[in-house]
């Protein structure tokens, strides 16, 4: 592939890995799988979005340019924060000049490696993050100052404490009872003792003044993200499902203001898509909400299946989704330092972690989703060894089967292992999909024609 050489021949970039400490000869194996997987995926689809070029060259150079930026961005003073979860108070980072990063793994290259030292049953986003780490693969891992963890599921938090034996780590503690004052004491509290840590590693005060304008970045994030998601309500839908993901996957890597710019620019695209009434999938194709576990690049497989199926996602409830944009940080009540800290933490407290007990809202807003986008089915994603997502999955369901709406759940790793059976299991329920609506139509003109003829029209 062309595009393998350009990577591997890049003196510049080659240049820049080795100053970071990579394991370059490994990271060559690792880095030339990646542009025939992007082609087959993302450039073999028809029709898409002009303004998607600046998120596919982000990916065509994942490992070059953004890494380089900021790596200078550190050499200049700048400290550079990875974390692994939504909740991730960014603000505080932004608020204080440093760079923040979602280091989530979504490859399979890593995981090998990690599980010398992990369980083979952990799920595969923890040991691939942790496998990125440990390899010297990631360019981006290679400048974290600091790195955040949290107490969501078992897994990640003992993760973490191995984690910090090879970075500074700090875990926040995220109690898992979000309803109770206790528990949103605490998360308070935590935040807040976050801010000091940020502080302390930048030597740089979070003011008042500089949180609000933190703040105010963060959110137009998220309502940019929101305009475009807010498009695929339309049939036919402007975009497909694994160009947003690929946007929604970049909203954690890309610096935030460029990154507002560029998705807002896709977003007016987008609008204007509709209001012509066109669309990358044909109307009335079936509409598909994933719901689930996040999805970090290059986990584009579940999307690209259901895709190639003849299916189009309209949305995904998902941290790699509308987890993560949905909520905004409403300071408009604050007139305190601490007001704006409780206001971020509440907004964070709104995310409907499968973590928490109980996480009703969850499946309430499950449906709410599938009726907004006007889903026909739902598919929902669980990565192996996920329990807390795996379990919920009996509350999801059961709301989901309440209004009618058919839903299958999809359990699967990184690996390539599995393509052929979830390639059937998607194909049938589609089908299945394609053929409710079909006798759905059916109907509704059945009913219309004996109205008319009731009404001599
Ligand atoms: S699913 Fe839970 S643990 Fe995973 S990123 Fe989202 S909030 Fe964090
Ligand atoms: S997908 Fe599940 S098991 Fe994996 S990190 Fe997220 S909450 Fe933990």
């Amino acid at each position: 592939m062309t595009e393998t050489k350009k990577i591997r021949t890049d003196v510049d970039n080659e240049t820049f890995w080795r100053e970071v400490g990579l394991d370059v000869e490994r990271h060559d194996d690792l880095i030339k799988g990646l542009p025939p997987v992007f082609e087959s995926v993302f450039l073999t689809q028809k029709n898409r979005p002009e303004k998607i070029s600046y998120f596919d060259s982000f990916i065509q150079d994942l490992h070059g340019k953004r890494p380089k930026e900021v790596y200078d961005r550190k050499n200049n003073g700048d400290k550079v924060i990875g974390a692994f979860c939504a909740f991730f108070p960014e603000e505080f980072v932004h608020a204080t000049g440093a760079v923040p990063l979602v280091l989530c793994g979504g490859a399979e290259f890593p995981i090998a490696d990690a599980e010398k030292i992990l369980p083979r049953n952990t799920c595969p986003l923890i040991k691939s993050s942790f496998g990125f780490k440990i390899s010297n693969l990631c360019p981006y891992f290679q400048s974290a100052d600091l790195l955040v963890g949290e107490t969501t599921c078992g897994g990640k938090k003992k993760m973490y404490e191995l984690l910090g034996e090879y970075v500074p780590t700090h875990t926040l503690h995220l109690p898992h009872k979000k309803d109770e004052a206790l528990s949103r004491n605490l998360w308070f509290e935590e935040v807040k003792k976050f801010k000091g840590k940020v502080e302390e590693l930048t030597g740089r005060k979070v003011t008042d003044e500089k949180l609000l304008a933190a703040i105010d970045l963060a959110n137009r994030k998220r309502l940019a993200l929101a305009r475009v998601y807010n498009t695929r309500k339309a049939d036919p839908v402007p975009i497909s499902g694994k160009d947003v993901l690929l946007v929604m996957q970049l909203a954690l890597f890309d610096d935030a203001e460029r990154f507002v710019k560029k998705t807002n620019e896709l977003a007016e695209e987008l609008e204007a898509r509709v209001d012509r009434g066109e669309g990358v999938a044909a109307k009335g194709a079936p509409r598909v909400l994933i719901s689930g576990t996040p999805m970090t690049i290059p986990n584009w497989k579940l999307h690209d299946t259901i895709e190639k199926s003849g299916a189009v996602v309209v949305t995904e409830e998902s941290c790699t989704g509308t987890r993560y944009f949905t909520d905004l940080v409403d300071t408009s009540d604050a007139s305190s330092s601490d007001d704006l800290i409780r206001a971020m933490a509440e907004k964070y407290l709104h995310i409907n972690c499968a973590c928490f007990t109980p996480n009703n809202e969850r499946p309430v807003d499950v449906v709410r989703l599938a009726g907004e986008y006007k889903a026909d089915g739902v598919v929902y994603y669980v990565l192996q060894f996920c329990h807390e997502f795996n379990t919920e999955f009996a509350k999801v369901e059961r709301a989901l089967r309440a209004v009618g709406i058919p839903v299958i759940k999809i359990e699967t790793d990184y690996s390539d292992s599995d393509r052929g059976q979830l390639k059937t299991r998607i194909e049938t329920f589609v089908e299945m999909l394609k053929a409710s609506k079909a006798s759905k139509a059916a109907s509704v003109s059945k009913e219309a024609g004996i109205k008319a003829s009731a009404t001599g029209s």
